[in-house]
Formats: C-alpha cells, sequence, structure tokens
C-alpha cells in the first residue's frame, strides 16, 4: 500500500510525507507507556507480524495477544476485602472494586477486546465508532454503545495500531466526558509519532502496547508494522 486518494478529486493525498516523525527513544522515554517484554507475546507477535498468516490465525492471535495485554493493564488495579465461606471455614477474599469496562474502537478493536473479555467475562463492553470529519478533523461518533450503569474503577480503550494517534485522542476525549475514575490505551503497536501525540493532550493516561516500532509511512501506516489490522482480522482484502 503506497497511496490513497482524497474525497474531492481522487488526488494521491500522502499525509504523512516529510512530517517531522520522534525517535524511537523519545517513545521509550514517556513516562506512562508499558512495553510488554513477555517472550510468549514475542512470539505471538512473529506469527501475527508474518504476511503468510492468514485472518482466521491472525484474528486467533489478536485475540490471545488481548488477553496477555490484558493481564498486564490490570495488574494496578485496586482490590477490596470481602468475607466468604470455603468449604473449610470462613475467609476474607478480594475482589476488584469496581467495574471494569473496555471500549473497542470500531472496528480492528473488536478482537483486542475479546481477549480482555477471556480475563475479565464481566467487562462491560463500550463500542465506539468514530468517524473524522475531513474538513475540521472532529471526531463524530457513528456509534457509541455506553453501558447503562458507569461506575467502572477503570475503562480501557482498545485499537490494535496506535499509528497517528487521532482516533486514539477522540476516543479517550469521548471517555473524558463519563465519570471514570482511571482511563487506559491498549494498543497491539505503536509508532513513536502517535505515542507522543497521545501523550500530550492526555499525559493522565497508562499505555499498554506490546511493541513499539520505528516509524509511519507516507500514508501513516506503521513501519513495519503488521499491514492493515481491520483487514487481516476480518479477511476484507
Ligand atoms: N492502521 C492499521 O491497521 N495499520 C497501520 O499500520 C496503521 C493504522
Amino acid at each position: 500500500m503506497t497511496e490513497t486518494t482524497t474525497s474531492s478529486g481522487g488526488r494521491p493525498s500522502l499525509p504523512m510525507q516529510g512530517v517531522p516523525q520522534p525517535s524511537r527513544d523519545e517513545g521509550l522515554n514517556l513516562p506512562r507507556v508499558h512495553i510488554s517484554s513477555h517472550p510468549v507475546m514475542a512470539h505471538k507477535m512473529t506469527a501475527l507480524r508474518d504476511k503468510n498468516t492468514q485472518p482466521p490465525e491472525f484474528y486467533r492471535h489478536v485475540k490471545e495477544i488481548g488477553a496477555l495485554l490484558a493481564y498486564e493493564a490490570t495488574a494496578m488495579l485496586a482490590l477490596e476485602t470481602v468475607p466468604i465461606e470455603t468449604p473449610m471455614g470462613p475467609m476474607i477474599g478480594e475482589r476488584l472494586a469496581g467495574g471494569i469496562g473496555v471500549t473497542p474502537i470500531l472496528r480492528a478493536g473488536l478482537g483486542l477486546a475479546e481477549g480482555f473479555r477471556e480475563v475479565i467475562p464481566d467487562a462491560q463492553i463500550w463500542h465506539l465508532g468514530l468517524r473524522r470529519d475531513e474538513q475540521t478533523l472532529e471526531a463524530m461518533e457513528y456509534y457509541n454503545q455506553l453501558p447503562h450503569r458507569v461506575d467502572l474503577q477503570v475503562c480501557y480503550a482498545v485499537d490494535p495500531m496506535l499509528a497517528t494517534g487521532g482516533s486514539a485522542i477522540d476516543a479517550i476525549n469521548v471517555l473524558k466526558r463519563r465519570a471514570i475514575p482511571r482511563l487506559c490505551y491498549v494498543g497491539i503497536i505503536a509508532a513513536p509519532y502517535g505515542l507522543l501525540k497521545l501523550s500530550q493532550p492526555h499525559p493522565d493516561i497508562d499505555i499498554y502496547i506490546a511493541a513499539l516500532d520505528e516509524s509511519l509511512n507516507d500514508v501513516g501506516y506503521i513501519l513495519p508494522g503488521l499491514g492493515d489490522a481491520g483487514d487481516r482480522q476480518f479477511g476484507t482484502f
């Protein structure tokens, strides 16, 4: 993939051409960025990136990587005590203090959200569809299913590729209008450009990723990346 076209005249549009990009080290220096160092993650990432991996297998890997990221991103959650009875007698157990929300950004975030549900089956899922107005660059929600009960301790916006950062910023803006004490962003691969873009307006959120890649190409795809995460999950080439 080398170029896209504008809606107006079909002229080639290369939105990242000539745009200065930060180095990988600048991304690594951001304080709230967490990059997985788990060997199982590295193993699955290689299969995911491989261009010969076909959509059903690709989707399965996205789901499994989502589950691994869910473990890592939930390590800081708050617990509360609860008295229970085991078959042997009473004890004080612990449970998560407050609900957990997962917001897949449509459509590529769906596989990651499935992985989160494997780990946290009672997570509330809030599907969010965002489209950018080409004139104003404002985010337009075309689909928004906020759960009725919003008593969450944390909500995770999930989207596999943090490239230019536009939809990630928009999604966090939408979530910040709700009274959710803690917001996180979870992706599979980030470019340094997207990481810095997201961190500038939202320095208060934690960002969990499986890998930090080198750069964006002229049309905003991550290098070396994995191609189009939505197309590869759903076979829409
Ligand atoms: N979205 C994708 O699916 N892939 C990229 O590399 C960038 C954005």
